[in-house]
C-alpha cells in the first residue's frame, strides 16, 4: 500500500468555531449544539457518541449540560479534546476557559448555569447571515451585560416568558428557545428599560479582552508569573505588605498568604478586583504581564471617628458593663457594620466611655466599620471608573488635556461626587488607558 498519507475523514463535521481570536469567541457548548444540529441529532445522542469516544457509558438521562464543558475542570478539558478529535478542527479548547486553567483557581470560576444571552447579539448574528451562538462570556457569572448591545444578559424567553431556555434540552438550536421555539433575539420590553451598571460593563470588557487573547500564542498563562505579578503590585503598591494589600481587596491576610507562599490561586471574581484596584488589565493581571504596570497612588487614610462633640453626661448612673458588652459583642456579627458612635447611640452611651470600659471589642467594631467605609469608597471608585474611562478618550479624541472642568461637562455630578480622591483616579485612569492604548488601539477607538 503506497497511497500517499492524506487527511484522515473526520467522524464529525469539521464545523469552523465563530468569533476566535475576538471576544466574541463561540463557547464550546454553542459549538456542541451547533454540531448536533449539523447531524440532525438531539444533544442526547451526541453526548453519548463523544462519551463513547472517550471510553465512558452514559446514562439514559445524561445531563450533559450540567457537565460544565466551556469551564476550567477535567469535564472542559475532555470535552473539547474528544471534539477536537472527533471533528478534526484543532484548539477547540480555546472554546473553553482552559487556557486560564492555570490562574483561576479550580472552583474559582463559577458557571452562570441557566443560559444567559444577548438578545441583541444573536439578532445581528442573524443580520450578518450566520447562525446565532452562545458567546464563551457568558458562559461566566460575572458576566451580567453585553459590553456591545450595552445591554443585560438574559435568561429568558421573549415570547413564551419561561427561563432556562437557551440550551438545557434534547433539542438545541442556538438562538431559538428550547420551549416554544420562538426566536430570542426579540426584546422584551422589560429589557428595553433596564440599565447597565458602569461596573458590570467594565468587568464584561475585561473578560472580552481576556478571551480575545486566547487564541494569541505569545500570551501564555503561567501560574508562578502571575503569582510573580501579584507579588510586584504588594511589593510596589504596599512595601511588600500583605496586610493592606488584602483590605484593600477585601479578603484574609492568610489568604494571600496561601496564594504566595502554598501554591493557591484566585478565583476570576478576586482578579477582576485586583484588577481594578491597582490599574492593571485583568489580561496582563492573569498572564503576568506588569512590564508596563504603574502603581496607582493609592490614598491609606481613613477617617478615624472618635467624636468629641457630645459632652460628658451630668447625671451619673450605674451602668451594667457585663450587658454593653454582651450589646457590642452582638453589634459585631450585624450584617451591615455600624459606627462606634451609632453603637454608643444605640446604648445611650458615650463613645468615649466604650473606649475607656470595654476598649477591645469596641476596638473591634471601630475596625470593622472603616473596612466597611474603605470597601464602599472602592466600591464607588470601580463604578465611577468606565465613566472615567470613556469621559478621557473622549477629551484625547479632541485633542484636550484631561482636566476636572473637561470631566465634569462629561460624567454625571452623581458619579463624580461619590469618588473620593478624583483626580488621584484621573490619574490612575489615564495611566491604565495609556497602557491599553498601546496594547489594543483599535479595540478602545471602536
Ligand atoms: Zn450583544
Ligand atoms: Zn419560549
Amino acid at each position: 500500500m503506497n497511497r500517499p498519507l492524506t487527511n484522515p475523514r473526520s467522524t464529525l463535521h469539521a464545523l469552523i468555531p465563530f468569533g476566535v481570536g475576538t471576544a466574541d469567541v463561540e463557547s464550546l457548548l454553542s459549538y456542541f449544539c451547533r454540531l448536533a444540529v449539523s447531524h440532525s441529532v438531539s444533544t442526547l445522542i451526541l453526548s453519548r457518541t463523544i462519551a463513547q469516544h472517550f471510553g465512558h457509558s452514559v446514562a439514559a438521562n445524561f445531563d450533559w449540560h450540567e457537565r460544565q464543558i466551556a469551564g476550567i475542570r477535567e469535564s472542559a478539558l475532555t470535552w473539547s479534546a474528544a471534539l477536537s478529535a472527533l471533528t478534526s478542527v484543532q484548539n477547540l479548547d480555546n472554546l473553553t476557559f482552559l487556557p486560564w486553567r492555570e490562574v483561576i483557581s479550580q472552583n474559582g470560576l463559577s458557571i452562570f448555569k441557566r443560559g444567559q444571552f444577548c438578545s441583541d447579539c444573536f439578532t445581528e448574528d442573524v443580520a450578518c447571515g450566520r447562525q446565532p451562538y452562545f458567546r464563551l462570556a457568558w458562559e461566566s457569572t460575572e458576566v451580567t451585560c453585553c459590553p456591545i448591545h450595552r445591554k443585560p444578559l438574559s435568561c429568558d424567553c421573549p415570547s413564551c416568558g419561561k427561563n432556562n431556555v437557551r440550551h438545557a434540552a434534547a433539542v438545541v438550536v442556538p438562538g431559538w428557545c428550547t420551549h416554544c421555539g420562538g426566536f430570542l433575539g426579540e426584546t422584551t420590553k422589560s429589557e428595553k428599560s433596564q440599565e447597565v451598571e458602569p461596573a458590570s460593563l467594565w468587568k464584561a470588557r475585561q473578560i472580552g479582552e481576556l478571551l480575545a487573547s486566547q487564541d494569541n500564542l505569545a500570551i501564555t498563562s503561567n501560574r508562578s508569573q502571575f503569582i510573580g505579578a501579584i507579588t510586584q503590585i504588594v511589593s510596589t503598591a504596599h512595601g511588600g505588605k500583605a496586610a493592606p494589600f488584602s483590605r484593600r481587596i477585601g479578603i484574609a491576610k492568610s489568604t494571600v498568604h496561601h496564594w504566595l507562599k502554598e501554591g493557591g490561586t484566585p478565583s476570576l471574581e478576586i482578579s477582576l478586583k485586583i484588577a481594578a484596584h491597582y490599574g492593571v488589565s485583568l489580561k496582563n493581571l492573569l498572564s503576568g504581564e506588569l512590564s508596563q504596570w504603574q502603581p496607582p497612588a493609592l490614598d491609606e487614610q481613613l477617617a478615624f471617628e472618635l467624636s468629641s462633640s457630645q459632652t460628658l453626661r451630668n447625671a451619673p448612673r450605674t451602668i451594667d458593663w457585663t450587658s454593653i458588652e454582651e450589646n457590642l459583642v452582638a453589634f459585631l456579627s450585624l450584617p451591615t457594620p455600624i459606627s462606634v458612635l451609632e453603637a454608643a447611640r444605640r446604648l445611650d452611651m458615650e463613645a468615649r466611655q466604650l473606649y475607656l470600659r470595654a476598649n477591645k471589642t469596641t476596638r473591634q467594631l471601630g475596625e470593622r466599620w472603616k473596612d466597611h467605609l474603605k470597601r464602599k469608597q472602592e466600591a464607588k471608585v470601580v463604578a465611577a471608573w468606565p465613566y472615567l474611562e470613556y469621559a478621557c478618550l473622549e477629551i484625547w479624541g479632541e485633542g484636550k488635556t484631561v482636566t476636572r472642568r473637561e470631566i465634569l461637562k462629561r460624567v454625571p455630578e452623581e458619579v463624580l461626587s461619590s469618588v473620593p480622591n478624583l483626580l488621584n483616579v484621573l490619574k490612575e485612569v489615564q495611566e491604565h488607558l495609556q497602557q491599553s492604548e498601546s496594547l489594543s488601539k483599535s479595540e478602545l477607538v471602536a
